[in-house]
């Protein structure tokens, strides 16, 4: 799955905050995510954070 700094991810899993909606902070190994209803941050290793995506919206930028 290709996922990228910068993308939205929404989560079949929400934070216990209630938000579904997380930005991508940075990826690789580990993703970095920012819950955009809390505005927690939360390392999530790929693999689990992976199967959690719901749907990813990216605003589409071509530089
Ligand atoms: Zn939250």
């Amino acid at each position: 799955m290709d996922i990228r700094v910068g993308d939205r991810l929404e989560m079949k899993k929400q934070h216990p905050c209630g938000g579904k909606a997380f930005a991508v902070l940075r990826s690789g190994m580990d993703f970095k995510l920012k819950c955009l209803t809390c505005g927690h941050e939360v390392m999530v290793p790929r693999a689990k954070a992976e199967k959690n995506i719901k749907n990813v919206i990216r605003e589409e930028t071509d530089a």
